[in-house]
């Protein structure tokens, strides 16, 4: 049998006009070089590929888009899950159930529509399911923890090319370890997920020419030493080559009314004049534009630390000298319910770490990505004890590994269960657990 014979979808070869295109991921500073695309149809065409790949010995990689590509899917079937478009909304049971294909852009527009939202990151272009699958850091994960925790079931194939519903209930070791680890196990063809009442959403994002950066950085950390769970702050420095002057800023979402969300807020009030404030009320479907992540397919290239303090030499570090050729760097607040989820709720279990940091450029050439490279090596190498040495899954990056995500003990369960479910290895994440 051939690859298209197994599928109803297209399948591109290296020989065809398109496939060049269709291999590429969404972060296009990422290489990647497979041996077919396939665009499954459905979960039956999904679990027919599995099958397919499981009888010849070959590797399937799922990337609804590649916004996580790591640069390790060489020479597997890339199989994209696009037209899975599913999206059912119980605003009864307040549960969403999503397609493989669904971004979190058309989820939340389906489930505002009842009042109610998911976890959503800073991205409406990221899939539900890959975000969730490596656990989702999002604006409201202080007040209810990461995506992953909300998951109610997870509908899949296995690698024996086997579709299940799995829950809590009927495979609680392979619906724990779904709950962050990425797809190494199973290919998810649809994720049920809990959704929260929105009572009102304030937010917006802040900007100061970068000789505030030194108090816009002290009112932040005095704003989220006391701040309520369902506040969330992001504190940023910015140079954009041939750009404007280099600029501070501070990005915030509350869940919660404005005059609540100003008076929490009101400390930045008094740094002066920003160069920009669109704090106001928004609608869910608006969370996205407090940052205006990138939506069409572009390069990056970063790496982030989960910092256990912001003391004196970690702000000093933070602020001194040119970001270049660095773009960004982006320091969030977390705590809240990502401190307080237990060991059963994933494989990242609690996440005592206050702040999370990432920092990340623009690499546009060879000398560029060395150049970034080296200057995060030496910011890692500056905030030295300050960073505890783990990673949440979904902020890994390309030569990082799913061990610098987890524990000892947690990635050898993860490892076990991966020879248990997955012993032929027909499944390759973006982390993969075994490397
Ligand atoms: C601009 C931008 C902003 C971001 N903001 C945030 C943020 O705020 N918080 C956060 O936590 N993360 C954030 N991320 C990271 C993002 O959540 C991860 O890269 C996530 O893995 C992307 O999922 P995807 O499916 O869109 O990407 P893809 O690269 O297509 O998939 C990533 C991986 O997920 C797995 N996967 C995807 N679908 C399936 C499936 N159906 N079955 C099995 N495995 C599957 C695969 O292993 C795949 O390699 C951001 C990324 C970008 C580019």
């Amino acid at each position: 049998m051939t690859l298209q014979a197994a599928t109803k979808g297209r399948v591109l070869e290296p020989a065809d006009a398109d496939f060049e295109p269709a291999s590429k991921p969404w972060n296009v500073a990422v290489p990647q070089s497979v041996a077919a695309v396939v665009e499954a149809t459905d979960a039956d065409d999904v679990a027919s590929v599995v099958r397919y790949a499981r009888k010849e010995g070959l590797t399937v990689a799922v990337q609804p888009n590649g916004h996580g590509a790591s640069g390790n899917a060489d020479g597997v079937i890339l199989l994209r899950t696009k037209a899975l478009q599913t999206i059912e909304v119980n605003a009864a049971e307040r549960t969403a159930k999503v397609g493989a294909g669904v971004s979190w852009g058309q989820a939340q527009a389906a489930t505002e529509a009842h009042g109610l939202t998911g976890l959503p990151g800073s991205a409406p272009v990221v899939s539900v399911v890959g975000y969730t699958l490596g656990g989702g850091l999002g604006w409201f994960a202080r007040k209810y923890g990461l995506a992953a925790h909300s998951v109610r079931a997870f509908d899949l194939v296995d690698a024996d090319g086997n579709q299940q519903h799995v829950t809590a209930d009927s495979d609680a070791d392979l619906f724990w370890a779904l709950r962050g680890s990425g797809g190494d196990l199973a290919i998810v063809t649809a994720v049920e997920y809990g959704l929260y009442e929105a009572p009102g959403l304030y937010g917006g994002a802040l900007a100061w020419p970068a000789d505030k950066a030194a108090d816009v950085l002290a009112t932040f950390k005095e704003v989220t030493a006391q701040a309520p769970d369902e506040l969330t702050l992001w504190f940023g420095r910015l140079e954009i080559p041939n750009g404007p002057p280099p600029m501070v800023a501070i990005q915030a979402a509350y869940l919660g009314d404005a005059d609540a969300g100003q008076a929490l807020l009101a400390a930045f009030d008094k740094l002066g004049d920003p160069l920009q404030d669109t704090r106001q009320e928004r609608t869910l479907a608006e969370l996205a534009a407090i940052t205006n992540d990138p939506t069409d397919p572009s390069p990056g290239k970063g790496r982030s630390s989960m910092l256990t303090s912001l003391n004196d030499d970690v702000t000093e570090t933070l602020l001194d000298g040119s970001l270049a050729p660095l773009l960004a760097l982006q320091l969030r607040h977390t705590g809240g319910a990502l401190a307080a989820a237990g060991p059963d709720a994933g494989p990242h279990g609690s996440i005592a770490e206050p702040y999370l940091l990432y920092a990340f450029g623009l690499p546009l050439s060879p000398e560029l990505a060395a150049g970034i490279s080296t200057k995060l090596d030496e910011y890692e190498a500056k905030l030295g004890d300050n960073v505890s040495g783990r990673k949440p899954f979904t902020f890994l990056t390309g030569g990082e590994s799913a061990s610098d995500a987890f524990d000892q003990p947690t990635i050898e369960r993860l490892r076990q269960l991966k020879r248990d479910r997955d012993p032929a290895n027909v499944f390759r994440s973006n982390y993969p657990v075994l490397d």
